[in-house]
């Protein structure tokens, strides 16, 4: 791109007015979920029975039969039709960001030279993708050429774009799961069991148990032409380069400030599509860092959350196109400013209404409440270097650790109060204990939680994992995840401690102690046992990290080493418990994390190494020569010590330039000579940590002395949108 070519797109950006919406006459709740084959359109278009038997079978989760799909197929045929769409997909998430579909049309031979709409059972139960072009780890190749999709009857269909959408899980013929929706619903399956098993402790009536999700979804914006200009946005979703502004967030003026109006339109729009496909959003406000946002709906039962926040990542690319943006889900996309994260609050509810991480009215509520919690902390501290492996990615690995985000280790606030609760009942006494079977409950705190907790409003945003009052947020996943991998690890592990815990509290009251004793007993043993995983203080802190190593608590940083902790024994044996993955499938998984991890960096290493050598070198180099023809006419006006003095600055920079040249060129040929040796490497594993030891330390030098020469080289040649640029939206 010439010099003229970067301001034209400049300006091209800065000139830019809001794109008006058109706002639906109705209010909200008129067209609220209106592209969606929800209970009220099933009740519509299935016929009594139909509707009846398919509301039982995603109740009770059970299976549905062929000639009941065949009825539902039908129903939603006709649904879909009337609204317009033409066409149907199989809607999942394979193991690469986001989600695949494969569009088919409504339409069979009718036999006669014609054609009918049609659209069978057998379509909407199973269909078979051709998967060979999803990463599997070998699966496929080692078990069955072929993979399925089915029917999740637990989200409902939708219509985007005349193209009615069919969330389905997506597996091996041999049910080895090819992607994230598979799991998280064994997960969600476990978690149900384990946790409605100790919440029939204190309410016989309870049934089941949902997982409820609530994410909080961060972006950046940036204008298109300013974005097509910055072929390392284009094509890895970061700036690769690109010096800091003068000007960014030190102003702490954009959060929470006035919503520039072409991004208030656009807010607009996106609001009035994700209310039509039923995804509740909610909040929506600046974030910390220049052209940052956030959108956070209100929560639901986690499968439906996280298909939410998957089609919400899609529509909100679409939209964001027609108001001539770009967004960018990158959990780093500049340097030197915060990045983005996507907090998954999570709870546990029993379906009699019971919120099982607030606080009750009464001690009893009081010790469910504590059960559950410290349950939680148990999970957590067992399984804190898996859980860290679950949010983790070559993308996420920028934003941790730095300092703005969860440093790369797990720990758990839990506020004073909550603290001061758990210390009480680790060393209270049997006497202390006979206080609440008494009902007062008061010496060991039980009774005073509600009041407590109220104004549990210390947040701690250092903190991974942090308990809010009636949730813990898991804030350490990163923007662009899928929010399965997270919920999938943190799901089954908790399941796994509940249902240890229920075992121990069975066999002491096998043993004949009452109910309350055993409780509270276990309680103690796990406090004491899980005690590191609880820290409070200043998650960025240096005394931190050496305090984590003390405790034991994981603190490896190399993304391709801390996917290590999917198969460890421990988290091989939990999984299998639960019946969430089995060794193969784990195995299979992290041959495709570090495979990913590989491209990613391989990718960006390209697009540097280009970036580096046909852009920044050859303007630098003319600039350079710019000051050298100089350099030699002020030379031949002044001679001697006053010609010397004159061009001893020019001089000095000419110097500077070729010193930085130099060091990129050499570093972009260690860059190029790391790729090629890591590629060599047949292991996956083996490669990726060639490519993290290897290839991305170069990759900082590169950019470090590129930034520099941005400093130097005169602006109107500069060839790439700067920071400055990019980061403000008029
Ligand atoms: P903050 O930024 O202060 O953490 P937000 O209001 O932005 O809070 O986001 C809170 C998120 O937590 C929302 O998505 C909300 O729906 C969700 N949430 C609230 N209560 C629960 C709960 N019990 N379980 C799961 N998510 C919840
Ligand atoms: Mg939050």
């Amino acid at each position: 791109m010439s010099t003229s070519l970067r301001f034209k797109v400049v300006e091209e950006a800065f000139d830019r007015k809001a794109i008006p919406v058109e706002t639906p006459a109705e209010r909200p709740d008129a067209y609220y979920a209106e592209n969606v084959f929800n209970r009220q359109q099933m009740f519509r278009y299935l016929p009594r029975k139909t509707y009846e038997a398919l509301i039982h079978a995603i109740e009770n989760r059970v299976p549905i039969s062929r000639s009941l799909a065949d009825g539902v197929a039908e129903g939603m045929k006709r649904w879909a039709i009337d609204k317009g769409a033409r066409h149907y997909t199989h809607w999942f998430h394979p193991l690469t960001d986001g989600t695949a579909e494969k569009h088919d049309a409504f339409v069979e031979h009718d036999g006669k030279g014609g054609v009918v709409e049609e659209f069978a059972g057998k379509l909407l139960v199973q269909q078979e993708p051709d998967a060979s072009s999803f990463p599997n780890g070998g699966i496929r190749n080692t078990f069955e050429a072929r993979g399925y999709s089915a029917w999740d009857i637990s989200s409902p269909a939708f219509i985007i774009d005349q193209t009615l959408c069919i969330p389905t899980i997506f597996i091996s013929y041999t049910g080895e799961s090819l992607d994230y929706k598979t799991p998280l619903l064994r997960a969600l399956n476990a978690v149900d069991k384990a946790a409605a098993g100790v919440a029939r402790y204190f309410d016989p009536e309870v049934k089941h148990v949902k997982s409820f999700l609530g994410w909080e979804q961060e972006y950046f914006l940036v204008d298109e032409a300013l974005y097509s200009a910055r072929p390392d946005l284009a094509l890895t979703g970061r700036t690769l380069m690109g010096h800091e502004s003068a000007k960014n967030q030190q102003l702490e003026d954009h959060y929470f400030g006035a919503i520039p109006s072409r991004v208030e339109a656009f807010m607009l729009d996106l609001e009035i599509q994700c209310h039509r496909l039923g995804i509740p959003a909610k909040t929506r406000h600046n974030e910390v860092a220049p052209n940052q946002f956030e959108l956070a709906p209100i929560y639901e039962e986690t499968n439906l959350a996280n298909d939410h926040n998957l089609l919400l990542m899609s529509v909100m690319s679409e939209v964001a196109r027609r108001h001539n943006f770009r967004v960018l889900f990158h959990e780093k996309p500049f340097a030197g400013i915060n990045g983005s994260g996507k907090h998954n609050n999570w709870s546990l509810g029993t379906d009699t209404g019971t919120q099982l991480f607030a606080p009750g009215k009464t001690p009893e509520d009081n010790l469910q409440f504590i059960t559950f919690v410290v349950n939680v902390m148990a999970a957590v501290h067992k399984h804190n270097a898996l859980l860290k492996a679950s949010i983790m990615s070559a993308t996420n690995a920028h934003r941790l650790g730095a300092n703005e985000a969860p440093p790369a280790i797990i720990s758990i606030f839990t506020g004073s109060q909550l603290a001061e609760i758990l210390d009480t009942i680790e060393n209270s006494t049997p006497e202390d204990m006979a206080s609440l079977s008494k009902k007062s409950g008061y010496s060991i705190g039980l009774a005073q939680i509600p009041e407590l907790m109220i104004d549990n409003t210390d947040r701690n945003r250092t903190s991974p994992f942090a308990f809010t009052g009636n949730r813990f947020e898991f804030r350490a996943v990163g923007s662009s995840a899928n929010c399965a991998s997270a919920m999938i690890a943190l799901n089954a592990a908790v399941a796994d401690q509940l249902a240890d815990f229920k075992t121990k509290i069975d066999a002491r009251i096998a043993a004949g102690e009452v109910l309350k004793d055993a409780l509270l007993a276990e309680l103690r043993v796990l406090i004491k046992e899980s005690k590191a995983i609880h820290f409070d203080g200043n998650g960025y802190s240096e005394e931190w990290r050496l305090e984590a190593e003390r405790r034991g608590l994981d603190c490896e940083t190399s993304a391709p080493k801390i996917f290590d902790a999917y198969l460890k024994e421990s988290s091989v044996e939990m999984f299998a418990r639960t019946g969430v993955f089995t060794r193969v499938e784990l195995e299979a998984r992290n041959e495709v994390k570090w495979e990913m991890y590989t491209k990613k960096i391989q990718i960006e290493a390209r697009v540097l190494g280009d970036l580096a050598i046909n852009h920044i070198i050859p303007v630098a180099t003319r600039y350079q020569s710019m000051l050298v023809d100089n350099v030699v006419k002020l030379k031949t006006l002044f001679s001697g010590e006053k010609g010397y003095r004159i061009v001893e600055h020019d001089l000095d920079t000419i110097e500077k330039i070729s010193r930085h040249m130099s060091v990129i060129k050499s570093k972009v040929d260690e860059m190029v000579q790391a790729r090629k040796d890591a590629n060599a490497i047949a292991d996956e594993r083996s490669k990726a940590l060639a490519y993290h030891d290897t290839v991305v330390p170069p990759m900082e030098v590169i950019r470090y002395h590129i930034d520099k020469l941005e400093l130097m080289v005169d602006n109107e040649m500069w060839p790439l949108p700067k920071y400055r640029e990019l980061l403000f939206i008029r």
